[in-house]
C-alpha cells in the first residue's frame, strides 16, 4: 500500500508526462513522421563534441579510483573552483569553491534547497505560469506553494502582486527565467522591482526571504537577450542551474548550486545542503558527469537549431492568426488558446491534427497551452498545415 501522500501525488502527476506516454503510443499506430509531438522539454540538438572528447579524456587518462569514488558532499573541489572561475569571469563575482555544491540536475538543487531550508507550513512563492513539478518539490517538504500573478500580456512578475503574496510565513520566492513554459526573459528593471519587494518583506518581519533562481536555460537565449545575475540584484539570492538543457544532457542529472558568501546564514545554509543531499540520497552529483561539464566550461549545444524553429514557428502562427508571447530564450511557446478551456483545444490538436501540446493549467494558467519546440525542424515544418486547419476551424482573424 503507498502512503497517502504519494497517493495524491501519483493523482496529480504530470500531464506533461501523460502526453508523452500518448505521443508515444501514437506515433506506434500513425508512424513517428505523422504525430507531432512537442509535449516534452527534451532537446533535440546532440550534446557539443567537446562533451565527448571530455569523456573519453576522462576515462583514458584520469585516475579510474578519483573518477568513480566518492568525493566531498558538494562535489570535486577542483571542478567547482573552475566552474566558480567561470561565473566570476563573466560576471565579475568572487565565488570560491566552496560557494558552489554540485547537484543532480536543477530538480536535485531545487529539492536539496527546499529540504534545507523548509519548516511545516513555510511559504513558498512563485510565478504563474510556472514549471509544475515546483508544486510537489514544495509540498514534499511540507511547505505551502503559493501563486503569484505575472503581467497578463508580458508575462513577466508583477512586483505589485509580489508585494500581496508576501507574508510572515514567506521563506522563498522561486523565479525561473529565461522561463518554462512562456520562454519569456525577465527584464532587469522588473528584477529590481521584484528585489525592493524583497528587501522591504525583509526588513518588516526580520527573517531572510531567500530567492532561488532556477536558470536551467540561462544559455538558451536568443536575439542578444541578456539573463541578469541575480545575485548582483538581490543580496539573498541561491541559483540553481544545470547542463540539461545547455549541453543536451538531461539523462546525465548534473548541475549546480551557487550559495553566494554574503547570502544571510550562507555558512550554516551550505552544511545543511550538504547534509540535505544526503538525505536524500543524491549523496553527491555523478561523478563521471561533474568532470566532463568542468572541462566543457564555455560549450553550449546549438542554440540556432532552436532558433530556426523558433522563427518558422512565430512567422507561421501569426499568419494564422494565434495570439502567442515571442520567446526570447528556452525553447518553448507559450499560445493563448482559441477556446477558453484550452483541454478543449489540447484536445482537437491531438485528436484532429496528432499535434500534442500541454494544456496551460498544468502551468498554473488556464486558456494557455505550451508547446515545446526542442524537435526536428521537419517535425515544425509538418505540423504547421494542421495548425492553419485549426486555426481556421476556430476561425481566427489574420
Ligand atoms: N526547472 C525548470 C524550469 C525546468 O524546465 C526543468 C526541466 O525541464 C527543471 C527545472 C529540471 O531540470 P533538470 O533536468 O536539470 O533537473
Amino acid at each position: 500500500m503507498i502512503s497517502r501522500k504519494m497517493q495524491s501525488y501519483v493523482a496529480g502527476s504530470s500531464a506533461i508526462r501523460a502526453m508523452f506516454e500518448e505521443g508515444r503510443r501514437m506515433a506506434a499506430v500513425y508512424g513517428p513522421d505523422k504525430v507531432y509531438d512537442f509535449s516534452l522539454g527534451n532537446p533535440n540538438v546532440p550534446a557539443p563534441d567537446a562533451v565527448r572528447e571530455a569523456i573519453v579524456g576522462i576515462v583514458t587518462q584520469e585516475d579510474p579510483v578519483l573518477v568513480h569514488g566518492y568525493m566531498n558532499n558538494s562535489g570535486y573541489e577542483d571542478v567547482r573552483e573552475r566552474l566558480a572561475g567561470e561565473l566570476n569571469r563573466r560576471y565579475g563575482t568572487d565565488y570560491r569553491a566552496e560557494h558552489l555544491m554540485m547537484t543532480v540536475g536543477a530538480a536535485g538543487g531545487l529539492n536539496v534547497i527546499l529540504k534545507t531550508i523548509l519548516d511545516p507550513g513555510d511559504e513558498v512563492i512563485t510565478v504563474t505560469p510556472y514549471f509544475g513539478e515546483y508544486r510537489s518539490y514544495v509540498s514534499n517538504y511540507d511547505g505551502v506553494l503559493v501563486e503569484a500573478a505575472a503581467d497578463p500580456v508580458t508575462f513577466f512578475p508583477d512586483p505589485e502582486d509580489l508585494g500581496r503574496k508576501l507574508n510572515p510565513r514567506t521563506k522563498a520566492l522561486i523565479l525561473n527565467s529565461p522561463n518554462n513554459p512562456t520562454g519569456v526573459v525577465y527584464p532587469e528593471p522588473v528584477l529590481r522591482a521584484v528585489a525592493e519587494r524583497l528587501e522591504a518583506a525583509e526588513r518588516a518581519f526580520g527573517h531572510p526571504i531567500y530567492l532561488i533562481s532556477d536558470e536551467p536555460y540561462r544559455e538558451i537565449v536568443y536575439d542578444g537577450a541578456q539573463v541578469p545575475w541575480l545575485p548582483l540584484l538581490y543580496r539573498d539570492t541561491i541559483v540553481g542551474t544545470s547542463y540539461s538543457k545547455s549541453l543536451s544532457l538531461p539523462g546525465e542529472r548534473i548541475g549546480y548550486l551557487v550559495i553566494p558568501p554574503d547570502l544571510a546564514d550562507a555558512e550554516e545554509v551550505t552544511a545543511a545542503a550538504n547534509v540535505a543531499g544526503r538525505i536524500l540520497g543524491f549523496v553527491n552529483a555523478p561523478s563521471l558527469m561533474q568532470r566532463v561539464v568542468a572541462r566543457c566550461c564555455g560549450e553550449k549545444a546549438d542554440v540556432a537549431f532552436y532558433d530556426r524553429n523558433r522563427k518558422l514557428l512565430c512567422d507561421a502562427l501569426a499568419a494564422d492568426g494565434f495570439t502567442f508571447v515571442k520567446p526570447e530564450g528556452a525553447f518553448y511557446l507559450w499560445i493563448q488558446s482559441p477556446t477558453a478551456d484550452e483541454r478543449t483545444f489540447v484536445k482537437d490538436a491531438k485528436e484532429e491534427e496528432r499535434i500534442l501540446l500541454v494544456q496551460g493549467r498544468s502551468f498554473g494558467c488556464s486558456g494557455w497551452v505550451r508547446l515545446a519546440y526542442c524537435v526536428s525542424h521537419e517535425t515544425v515544418q509538418n505540423a504547421l498545415p494542421g495548425f492553419e486547419r485549426l486555426a481556421k476551424k476556430y476561425e481566427l482573424s489574420r
